[in-house]
């Protein structure tokens, strides 16, 4: 499989491109992350043409439309980063992203809850970097996060499923896929889809379904748009429950009163929060590789990501 590729704020990966020449180099992404991706370094303020070190910059007005204002000169900067920043995200659309970290609370990158100054210099935090507001818009389909969330291990956890979704779907789109090969791919990851959203996933299902009375473009562009959509919802404790008694279902004739006893009520331990996800994942893939449960081996759920990533330890 090829390296995930993500956008990345350039001062996350240590560049020295802060307004007082400093970084914000971030560990996690470089060292635990960088193993599973391909960074493209973007510094909107650096690109946009203004030096190292720059005058501090900050979002003055309506939240919905902030203007980009150098604080002690008053320089208005709007239009040049907007300009360069239509230019940049039309270069990025062939760049084959899967993703987009941003640096938190930036004027220019960060994604949400960025100060906004009213005319009266109080700030709310409400606002949206002028970059990251553009990419966003171009790319609604990209999973996109920054720094600071990315330590909340269910937000990190979420972010990371949906870029290693999308690098599937991006590389089976490069194979020239086929109506049949759209419903093996459904049929891979539609346990994880439910696992966030039951809703879509039966959405998904009726669309996969009725695919043969569509156009295969019109299909294999609605599919990733409500994959997606179905990821950005929370896999909750209760809905992955749901998803690990369903799985119990498939090794009726396989296992021993026992053993179903025991997976069971390793299930209840993690329903009520006592054990982490991968504990109960890890007695299913246990019994899927036994038996060679084939409706089961290679689905996404069972391994969405790498498990060095340690992503579902927490309770
Ligand atoms: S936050 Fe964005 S604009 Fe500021 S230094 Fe980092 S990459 Fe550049």
């Amino acid at each position: 499989m090829s390296k995930i590729r993500l956008g990345l704020s350039s001062c996350l990966l240590g560049a020295k491109v802060r307004f007082d020449g400093g970084h914000r180099w971030d560990r996690f992404i470089t060292d635990t992350l960088g193993q599973y991706v391909e960074f493209l370094p973007v510094c909107p303020e650096v690109e946009c043409g203004l030096g190292v070190p720059r005058e501090p910059m900050r979002l003055e007005g309506q939240p919905a439309a902030p203007r980009l204002l150098t604080v002690r000169t008053r320089q208005d900067l709007t239009q040049r980063l907007l300009t360069w920043a239509r230019r940049r995200v039309a270069a990025l659309a062939h760049e084959d992203l899967d993703g987009f970290i941003f640096k938190a609370k930036s004027p220019s990158s960060g994604i949400a809850r960025v100060k906004v100054y009213n005319d009266r210099g109080v700030p709310t935090n409400t606002g949206v970097g002028l970059f990251a507001r553009v990419f966003m818009d171009h790319f609604p389909l990209l999973p996109v996060a920054d720094e600071g969330r990315l330590h909340d291990p269910e937000i990190r956890e979420n972010f990371i499923e949906r870029i290693f979704f999308h690098r599937r779907w991006r590389e089976f789109l490069g194979q020239k896929p086929n109506l049949g090969d759209l419903v093996t791919f459904h049929t891979r990851h539609k346990l994880q889809i439910l696992a966030h959203s039951p809703e879509l996933y039966r959405q998904l299902g009726r669309l996969v379904a009725r695919a043969r009375e569509l156009p295969l473009p019109e299909v294999l562009a609605a599919y990733p748009a409500m994959a997606m959509a179905a990821l950005r919802f929370k896999a909750t404790v209760k809905k992955n429950a749901k998803v690990l008694y369903h799985l119990l279902g498939y090794f009726k004739k396989q296992l021993s009163p026992d053993e179903k006893q025991e997976l069971l009520e390793i299930i209840d331990s993690y329903r009520l929060s006592e054990v982490p996800l991968i504990v109960p994942i890890t007695l299913v893939n246990h019994y899927v590789r036994q038996y060679r449960e084939p409706c089961l081996k290679g689905q996404s759920y069972l391994n969405p990501h790498p498990l060095e990533l340690m992503l579902r330890y927490h309770t």
